[in-house]
């Protein structure tokens, strides 16, 4: 993960005896020698493309319990995997939606030089199809995209990641072959990347979403930290699962089995004392906040990039292993939770648009660490390597995000049909929408602008759009051939978070109405007055 201020980062198994259904281990001899990338090479090389999907079609071969697709493409064309795991016949999205089990899509590799959930996934498969993991199976299927940023892991150098510790054969590059970092590309979809992703969400319907990341922030002495949904605007029922059993479930199993410790995420790099471990901001840009405000459980981990390339897939596997095992013992309460925020209706309510990070009351216990050098032999460069050192300091925490502005959510809005970008970019998103034949009679509100500016710095290709203003009652019909959105749908909170022209992270944001915003006095979307 990376801020825009500072450079972060967010086996042999047992064999399955029994299983249920037509699900069965064809050739478990096979699996026991398939090896990983890593596993193949003394941990010096991560897997290329080829690599991966080769290992994975071995699996595939060898057990029904493994089906190999494809979830879209990269910028260059590149076929993007994706290994169905679980007791299902085939790969197809009705197939796991009819298993009714709970359905977990977990995505490595979206900056290629933070490479290591690439090959703790690819494990993770030939484990499951060995039968580790097995009673996993009775609740959940596994949607498993190990390569995300297909093009950015081919463009392999000894130097793309800085100090991080290896793996010393190189890795790939963190923007995506648009030069775009596909980790702020959720609401303005302009990589095929992320399209690829939304539009697998949209095909398999995933309760929960992972996205494995590796840190070179802080020199903190966390083996993992982590992130869930905290825009104020994600419905309660699904941040506070997230925030207060999950992760504090994870991190005490940690605790227990391994004696490390892991965290939620944070950055105190440049700062003096007293510092703060202030996370980075929570715009739904980020996969972790997307996933969240369209009702879905989504978790960012980072491993720590000074372990050395072999921990830090021990590492992002035992995150698996304890995410996976609360989402199997509590599958019920998760699907029940993401099944009452798609009921939820929000029509009247004051939801959030933007928001400010929000400081602990009180200081708490960070544990920092110490890192020494080291050399890849290769390049010659400096590595850092962790040190198993663990100094505690009392900082301020920013963990959680307070509201600075919200808006009435409407019944509907309407979007007249000449904005033809964004009702492609919704309906992208999954939003349901409906023509309108002729012009209708409809109480209307219109947004009055007060003033509406971009940034003077670009950032990823745009100069960010503020606006501010006000809604007021409008005399206006609805023209005929305009798209209504109404509200009273699943991706609501989505929707609202897209059109609101106040929104911090909206398609104004980005500039998909700019053309629209040169008269600058109102703006060119309507919604209903209640
Ligand atoms: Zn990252």
């Amino acid at each position: 993960m990376r801020t825009r201020q500072v450079v972060v980062c967010l086996v042999v198994s047992s064999w399955i005896s029994i299983v249920s259904g037509s699900a069965q281990v064809r050739n478990s001899a096979s699996l026991s020698t398939l090896k990983t990338t890593p596993e193949r090479t003394n941990f010096t090389e991560t897997s290329r493309y080829d690599d991966v999907f080769a290992f994975l079609r071995s699996v595939a071969q060898a057990s029904n319990l493994v089906h190999v697709t494809s979830f879209g493409y990269s910028f260059e064309g590149r076929p993007l995997p994706l290994a169905v795991v679980g007791r299902v016949t085939d790969a197809r999205p009705e197939t796991v939606k009819a298993s009714g089990r709970l359905r977990i899509y977990i995505q490595a590799n979206v900056h290629a030089g933070e490479v290591e959930g690439k090959e703790s996934v690819q494990a993770l498969v030939r484990d499951i199809a060995m039968g580790k993991y097995a009673p996993w199976l009775d609740s959940m299927v596994l949607l498993i995209g190990p390569n995300y940023n297909a093009d950015g892991n081919e463009r392999v150098s000894l130097t793309n990641r800085g100090p991080q510790h290896g793996p010393i054969g190189g890795m790939g590059t963190r923007a995506n072959a648009q030069n775009l970092n596909i980790n702020r590309d959720y609401m303005k979809l302009e990589t095929p990347e992320a399209r690829s992703m939304v539009k697998l969400l949209n095909d398999y319907d995933p309760h929960i979403m992972m996205d494995l990341h590796t840190t070179d922030g802080s020199r903190h002495a966390y083996h993992l930290t982590y992130e869930v949904p905290n825009n104020p605007a994600v419905e309660a029922g699904i941040a506070q699962l997230s925030q207060k059993d999950w992760m504090p479930a994870v991190t005490q199993a940690i605790r227990s089995k391994y004696k490390w410790e892991f965290h939620s995420y944070g950055n105190v790099s440049g700062q003096s004392t007293p510092r703060v471990w202030s996370t980075v901001e929570d715009l739904p840009r980020y996969s972790h906040n997307y996933w969240g405000i369209r009702n879905r459980f989504g978790i960012l981990s980072e491993t720590y990039s000074y372990l050395t390339f072999q921990d830090r897939i021990i590492t992002d596997t035992r995150f698996l292993e304890e995410v996976l095992n609360f989402a199997h013992t509590n599958a019920a309460r998760i699907r029940k939770a993401t099944e009452d925020a798609d009921k939820l209706s929000i029509i009247g309510q004051q939801l959030s648009l933007s928001s400010k990070l929000k400081r602990s009351p009180q200081m708490v216990e960070i544990l920092m660490g110490e890192t020494e050098d080291e050399v890849n032999p290769y390049s010659g460069r400096f590595m850092l390597r962790r040190k198993d050192v663990r100094t505690p300091e009392m900082m301020w925490e920013e963990a959680s995000f307070e509201s600075t502005g919200a808006e009435r959510v409407p019944s509907a809005y309407y979007l007249p049909a000449e904005l033809r970008t964004v009702v492609e970019r919704l309906q992208t998103h999954g939003i349901r929408m409906e023509r309108v034949a002729q012009a209708t009679p409809v109480q209307l509100e219109e947004f009055q602008i007060e003033s509406t500016q971009v940034a003077a710095q670009a950032f990823e290709n745009h100069r960010e759009r503020t606006t501010t203003g006000k809604w007021v009652a409008s005399d206006k019909a609805v023209p005929s051939g305009a798209f209504r959105v109404p509200m009273n749908q699943p991706l609501a909170r989505l929707a609202f978070y897209l059109i609101e022209p106040r929104s911090n992270d909206g398609l104004a944001t980005w500039n998909f109405l700019d053309d629209a915003l040169r008269d600058p006095k109102v703006y060119p979307i309507l919604r209903t007055r209640n």
